[in-house]
């Protein structure tokens, strides 16, 4: 099983993140060791003094493919949650300016806490698929799936032209704008389309 995450996807967060507009889909993995379960709690990391929440959708990949066409990347993917992306921003943005590699700021144990996943064809609005996450209480991140710079099934398309898709991987799709740092005891709740899905703290 891999996580797949695909970065810079909302016109927004590109803007308050102060990065390039992408031409095509960018991505960066999490192994298996960053899977938090919903509802368990998220432990701060003692190497960080600045973690940001992502709220995403997470696709899960139902069947096996490589180099997969566009028009068929629908058959891919079959039940969305959401998750957040955490990351250790602080130590991002050492490794930007040294031209690293990103891993110790995306890729830490329990970085990738994600809900249960739902049927995309029973949600009310596949076409445009609304989430969204509560700080304590506070609405933080509410996006639309339509507002996304790279389709699910553009960015299917792409993945898979380099890294093979196998059923039980996931995909998160990218952040909305609004990421913000969390802080030990904090609280946060995530929503698919109107209901809640999970909450949990950070410890
Ligand atoms: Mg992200």
């Amino acid at each position: 099983m891999k996580i797949i995450c695909i970065g810079r996807n909302y016109l927004a967060h590109v803007k308050e993140l102060d990065n390039a507009l992408p031409t095509e889909p960018m991505f960066f993995m999490k192994p298996e060791t960053a899977l938090l379960p919903a509802g368990e709690p998220f432990p701060y990391p003692d190497f960080s003094k600045e973690v940001n929440y992502e709220t995403e959708l997470v696709l899960h990949i139902c069947k096996t493919g490589k180099a997969i066409d566009e028009k068929m990347a629908s058959e891919y993917y079959d039940a969305i949650t959401v998750g957040i992306d955490f990351t250790a921003r602080d130590l991002q943005n050492q490794c930007k300016a040294k031209g690293h590699p990103w891993e110790i700021a995306k890729a830490f144990d329990s970085s990738a806490p994600m809900g249960s996943f739902k049927k995309i064809s029973g949600l009310k609005h596949p076409e445009d698929i609304a989430f969204g996450m509560k700080l304590n209480g506070e609405w933080r991140q509410q996006g639309h799936s339509r507002d996304m710079i790279f389709s699910f099934d553009r960015i299917i398309a792409h993945v898979s032209r380099f890294v093979t898709l196998n059923e039980g991987d996931f995909i998160f799709t990218g952040t909305p704008q609004g990421v913000g740092e969390v802080h030990v005891g904090d609280t946060l709740e995530l929503f698919l389309e109107d209901e809640s899905l999970f909450s949990f703290c950070i410890k």
